[in-house]
C-alpha cells in the first residue's frame, strides 16, 4: 500500500505537520463565518491549542488523523515500512495529547478535538461548531448585535 520511500514519507509528513495546516484553516474560517471570536496557538496553555475561544472557555485542537491516531479512520493507517518506529513515535503524540487535555480540563477549559477528516467536510464542520457554541450563538442572535 505504501508507495513512498521512508525519506519521501517523512518529507511529506513534516510538511503536513506544520502548525498552520489546511484543516486548521478550514476550522478557523468556519468559526469566523459563525461570528465567533478566537485566538490562535496560545503558548501559555498546555499543548498550545490551535484555536482558543477564551470567552467560551473552550479550546479546539485540530488534529491530523495520522499524527494523532484518529481511531478507525483510514487516514491513520501505519506505514508498512518501519512500523515499530512509527508506533513508538505516534504513541508519544497521543500521550502528550491526553496529558494536555487533562491539564486544560483541570483548569476549567472545555477541550474539543476536531479531526482533519471532519474539518474537510464543510457541512459536518459547520454543524459541529454550531452545536459546540449553540448557547453563545443563540444569545447573539437574540441581542442582534452582529450582522
Ligand atoms: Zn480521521
Amino acid at each position: 500500500m505504501d508507495k513512498l520511500t521512508p525519506s519521501q514519507r517523512s518529507a511529506l509528513m513534516s510538511r503536513i505537520r506544520g502548525k498552520d495546516t489546511m484543516p486548521e484553516r478550514l476550522v478557523r474560517s468556519a468559526a469566523h463565518r459563525l461570528g465567533l471570536r478566537f485566538s490562535l496557538h496560545r503558548k501559555d496553555l498546555r499543548g498550545s491549542p490551535d484555536i482558543v475561544f477564551s470567552k467560551h472557555r473552550t479550546v479546539i485542537f485540530v488534529h491530523g488523523c495520522f499524527w494523532h491516531r484518529h481511531v478507525g479512520c483510514r487516514r491513520s493507517s501505519i506505514p508498512a515500512s518501519r512500523k515499530s518506529f512509527w508506533r513508538a513515535k505516534l504513541a508519544g503524540n497521543v500521550r502528550r495529547d491526553v496529558e494536555a487535555a487533562a491539564a486544560l480540563r483541570a483548569l476549567g477549559w472545555r477541550v474539543v478535538v476536531i479531526w482533519e477528516c471532519e474539518a474537510k467536510d464543510p457541512k459536518k464542520l459547520r454543524l459541529r461548531l454550531k452545536r459546540l457554541f449553540r448557547a453563545a450563538l443563540t444569545a447573539k442572535r437574540k441581542i442582534g448585535s452582529e450582522p
